[in-house]
């Protein structure tokens, strides 16, 4: 199967109530608000070629930006400050995102989520995160074959990401290592290798308090496409 036809089912899963229900329900509140926009309110698929050397891996869409916009990281602040770095280092061809089809490419860089639907307070359950674990698990099968680089914003996707590529027979570390801005950490598998780049997530939290700054998060961004060699 192609990550154009996993997307196309992605779209219509329906497997976390609880996440069924708000994606719906904000939609449904919000519509009004975005009158002059169709606010999608269903699984929010990865963006970026399927070929891409470096994969970004986030949380969750948040509700009123890629819920409302369909595409990742689009449409609120988190997205502004990630696409703004993606852009300054020369992986984006635009430094801002406002909708699915604002022209947005994305140059050897695929935006990955753990969790498709926006969870409330930014927090799925353990069950949600293994409901949508399937979807990460394919989606990686069928990016790994390019990808050489995966920078993992924030712990949460560190943790799932960490789960899954030992699942898919990946030497990872035991114990596994810990979370962190500007960690590292190297895997194998037989012949195959990738880096793992930590970043504190790009939240509003971590922007607005200058824990996480533009310069830091190109720092990483950077890192990683030279690993990768783009
Ligand atoms: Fe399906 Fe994932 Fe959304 Fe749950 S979070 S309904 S598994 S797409």
């Amino acid at each position: 199967r192609t990550v154009e036809q996993l997307d196309a089912a992605l779209v219509t899963c329906r497997a976390c109530p609880r996440l069924v229900r708000w994606r719906e329900q904000v939609a449904r509140e919000k519509r009004a608000a975005f009158a002059d926009q169709e606010y999608w309110g269903r699984p929010v698929p990865g963006f970026g070629p399927a070929d891409a050397a470096v994969l970004i891996v986030g949380l969750a869409p948040a509700a009123h930006g890629a819920n409302r916009t369909g595409r990742m990281f689009t449409g609120d602040q988190s997205g502004d400050v990630l696409f703004r770095g993606l852009y300054d280092v020369g992986l984006a061809s635009a430094p801002t995102a406002t909708s699915a089809d604002d022209g947005m490419e994305l140059f050897g860089v695929r935006m990955v989520a753990p969790v498709h639907c926006p969870p409330p307070q930014n927090t799925p359950t353990t069950t949600e995160r293994d409901n949508c674990a399937k979807w990460f698990r394919a989606e990686l099968d069928l990016l790994f074959p390019t990808a050489r680089s995966v920078v993992v914003l924030g712990g949460f996707g560190w943790q799932v990401a960490l789960r899954e590529l030992a699942e898919f027979g990946w030497a990872v570390p035991r114990p596994r290592p810990k979370f962190g801005h500007g960690v590292q950490v190297s895997l194998s598998r037989g012949a195959e290798a990738i880096t793992l780049f930590g970043c504190y997530h790009v939240s509003q939290h971590n922007t607005f308090t200058g824990r996480l700054t533009p310069a830091m998060l190109r720092e990483v961004l950077a890192a990683a496409a030279d690993h990768a060699g783009i």
